[in-house]
């Protein structure tokens, strides 16, 4: 039962409201308390990564992890100076909990199971006396001489001497870090599929290209921080409705309050040879007729990587006769093949579905931090952790680094405290 008064209370039973608890009450905080709203904390971390938890990324320095953040970016250096991925790889570690690196430098718990990082969470918890009381959500806070007055969604109050907001994207630590005199960047989509009109690639889905370029063009007339030219280059999966994979989803993460603006509407231009010079893919269509010439060109790609599908696909667009013989090859359509693997220019439609990982761009902005802490500079006392912060990552386990050294961050500050 939650007494009437707490020393540290974390209000969200998430990634980063855990790891605040468990490393203030490691680092020698008593009373340390995590509300969770729901039944079943970690919740995300359960459905995370298909099911098997992407909890980090094998990206070690602080000064290249920042890359990975869409919002966040550079004002991160300093919370990864002092907690980054090397960092979480050794904590879990530590705590019994051994991860591994894929081929794409994603980090998954060797068991290959979510339910192993949250027994692993939850065993720490309770290790250091951190008490955890579920289906019981913070509804109000108001600051009243250096403490919190709280109350509860059963109607209880009680008070706290420190409160740490860990409620992830949920509109109610939105509104509670407003009533503590915080601003709020509005929440926007992020890492999603795009749909492209017309469906144009829908023969294709299920191709993937890897390396392909992506270049989301800004609105005409518009110039300005968010509505430059976008460029990522990277594996793409053609769908039903239009294009995903990592390069999609990081285009759409970087892009996504220019999409939102946008409405979801836009033009694209896919490089499909990844950003091969004009110089060198004539070169080597060159090479192709000058060695295949008496081979067809439906049976013969330019080069091996690209997709078979594709490149019939291009040959029917020119109007191309598959059984036609590469030293065959007009010069006309030799130059129309080379600008539609180059820059094929498709119009976005919509937002398609969302990747493996759903986040929000946007929340409380990071200029209202003292990052060096997590404690607000609104409110002395007040903690905010994880998703609720103006922060995000792009895919590949980035998402929860930033709750683990957000969360990290401010349980040493609140030790200290
Ligand atoms: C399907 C899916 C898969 C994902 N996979 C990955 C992945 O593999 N790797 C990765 O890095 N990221 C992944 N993400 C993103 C990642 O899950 C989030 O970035 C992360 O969970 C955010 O953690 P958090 O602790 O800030 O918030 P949450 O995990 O959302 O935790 C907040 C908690 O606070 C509780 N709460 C809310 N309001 C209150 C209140 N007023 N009082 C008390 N409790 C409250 C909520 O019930 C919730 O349990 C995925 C997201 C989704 C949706």
């Amino acid at each position: 039962m939650l007494p009437s008064r707490v020393s540290v209370l974390v209000a969200g039973g998430g990634a980063a409201g855990f790891m605040a608890a468990i490393t203030a009450a490691e680092a020698g905080a008593t009373d340390v308390w995590v509300l969770e709203a729901t039944a079943e904390p970690l919740n995300k971390v359960r459905i995370s990564g298909g099911g098997r938890c992407n909890v980090t990324h094998a990206c070690w320095d602080p000064r290249a992890l920042v890359g990975h953040y869409p919002r966040g970016g550079a004002a991160l250096r300093g919370p990864f100076s002092r907690f980054a991925s090397g960092d979480a790889v050794a904590w879990f570690d530590a705590h019994g909990l051994e991860l591994v690196e894929e081929s794409d430098g994603r980090m998954f718990p060797r068991a290959n199971r979510s339910s192993a990082v949250i027994a692993t969470l939850r065993r720490a918890a309770q290790a250091a006396g951190v008490e955890v009381v579920t289906s019981e959500a913070l509804q109000a806070a108001e600051a009243v001489e250096s403490r919190f007055r709280l109350r509860l969604r059963s109607g209880r109050t009680l008070s706290c001497d420190r409160l740490v907001l860990a409620t992830g994207s949920h509109p109610s630590g939105r509104r509670l870090a407003a009533s503590l005199g915080h601003g709020l960047v509005p929440p926007v989509p992020s890492l999603f599929s795009l749909s492209l009109a017309g469906q144009p690639l829908a023969a294709l889905a299920g191709v993937v290209m890897d390396p392909v370029q992506l270049e989301l063009l800004p609105p005409q007339g518009r110039r300005g921080p968010r509505h430059q030219r976008q460029l990522q280059r990277g594996p793409v999966l053609i769908t039903h409705r239009g294009l995903s994979g990592p390069a999609t989803l990081r285009l759409t993460a970087f892009a996504a309050r220019m999409l939102q603006e946008q409405q979801y509407c836009g033009d694209l231009l896919v490089d499909w040879t990844g950003g091969w010079s004009q110089a060198e893919l004539e070169d080597c269509f060159q090479s192709a007729r000058r060695e295949q010439g008496r081979r067809q060109l439906g049976s013969s790609r330019p080069w091996p990587a690209l997709s078979r599908r594709l490149w019939l696909a291009l040959l029917e667009e020119q109007g191309l006769d598959p059984a036609r013989r590469w030293a065959d090859l007009p010069r006309r359509s030799e130059l129309a093949l080379i600008t539609a693997l180059r820059s094929s220019r498709y119009t976005i439609a919509g937002r398609g579905p969302f990747g493996e990982e759903f986040v929000t761009a946007g929340g409380i902005p990071l200029g209202e931090m003292n990052l060096a802490t997590m404690e607000s500079r609104c409110c002395p006392g007040l903690y905010l952790v994880g998703e609720l912060l103006d922060v995000d990552g792009v895919t590949g386990g980035f998402n929860f680094q930033h709750c683990w050294s957000s969360g990290w961050v401010a349980g040493q500050a609140l030790a200290a405290s």
